[in-house]
């Protein structure tokens, strides 16, 4: 398929890469490294997201090249869309009938696109785009090499997840001699919050809830405007309710502003949560998936929990 991929890029000028709403270091990272070799194979190449780039994203090398858009206007010869189950995962309209190539690593990967490279072996979707990189004898430069070292880091939980192996330090290893500096990549995540997030954190850490081997902590939208939080302040909090020693699985729940929840579900490698994601109509890993859900809250944590109980504790 990267064969393809590439015949496909080598025959076309302009490109437009785009990853899903939300988007996370591996989004990120990966759509500005690809867009950096695509430019170096002497192509045209944008990248548009729908929520722009996260704070601790924004030193990224490149990441002033995104543009935040709710459409794709211009003229592409194609759209490289990261890490997506779906055109709708974008939320960018004007992607239907372009040539779309989709390139994702998730477990619920599907092939809706005209071509589909999807690899659950691969760590992040960071580390297709070396694969790809290294495929068209582009150089990993050293800001590339710093983009992709975000986007293994990250997707990998800092080197925590199963899907780490002797292989990602490899990769690590290449990326470190290519010139991405390990300590700064991981200053930039994870002490790059803001107080707004550290506010919210407490917030959520009042709210711990325990069920057996299972956790979860509930954000109303009120909590998120008191804390002056942004929806991005919420990435990473479920995994304080993972880290206690006796939890398997964590669940957080976010109020939006419709009155839904948005659900992050982590699991210590026992349970597959991106099963129960899902069923939910959401996606995701074996350890980290998310979906949405319909409020109320209790009706909310009742359906999820209650999907999650049945598999990892008998019911009451
Ligand atoms: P998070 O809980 O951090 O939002 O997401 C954890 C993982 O699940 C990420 O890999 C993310 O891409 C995936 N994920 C989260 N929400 C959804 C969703 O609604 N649909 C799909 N397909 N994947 C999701």
């Amino acid at each position: 398929m990267l064969k393809e991929i590439l015949k496909q890029i080598a025959n076309r000028g302009y490109f437009v890469l785009t990853s899903h709403v939300r988007p996370d270091g591996d989004a990120v990272g990966s759509a500005l490294a690809c867009s950096e070799i695509l430019r170096r194979m002497g192509k045209k190449a944008e990248v548009v997201l729908r929520d722009g780039v996260p704070r601790v994203y924004q030193r990224l090398p490149f990441a002033g090249r995104v543009m935040q858009a709710e459409a794709i206007n211009a003229q592409y010869d194609a759209a490289i869309l990261l890490e997506c189950d779906s055109i709708q995962r974008t939320r960018l309209r004007g992607l239907e009938g372009r040539f779309l190539i989709n390139i994702d690593h998730h477990r619920t990967a599907r092939p809706f696109a005209d071509l589909n490279w999807i690899d659950p072996r691969a760590a992040a979707t960071g580390e297709m785009i070396y694969c790809l990189a290294r495929a068209a004898e582009v150089k990993i430069s050293p800001e590339i090499a710093t983009c992709l070292y975000t986007a293994v880091l990250t997707d990998t939980g800092a080197f925590m997840f199963e899907s780490t192996s002797e292989h990602t330090f490899e990769l690590a290893r290449e990326l470190v001699l290519a010139g991405a500096n390990p300590a700064r990549c991981a200053r930039q995540v994870y002490f790059g919050h803001s107080t707004a997030k550290l506010r919210l954190l407490g917030a959520a850490l009042s709210a711990l809830e325990r069920d057996g081997s299972l956790a979860w902590m509930p954000i109303t939208q009120a909590q998120m405007e008191r804390a002056g939080a942004k929806e991005e302040d919420c990435e990473g909090l479920v995994n304080y309710a993972l880290s206690i020693g006796d939890v398997e699985v964590a669940v957080f729940f976010r109020e939006l502003p419709d009155g839904r929840f948005r659900v992050s579900l982590r699991s210590k490698g026992g349970l597959d949560v991106s099963e129960i994601a899902a069923e939910f109509g959401g996606g995701g890993h074996r350890c980290a998936s998310g979906c949405a859900v319909d409020g109320p809250l209790e009706a909310a944590t009742a359906r999820v929990l209650g999907r999650v109980r049945c598999r990892v504790t008998p019911s009451p």
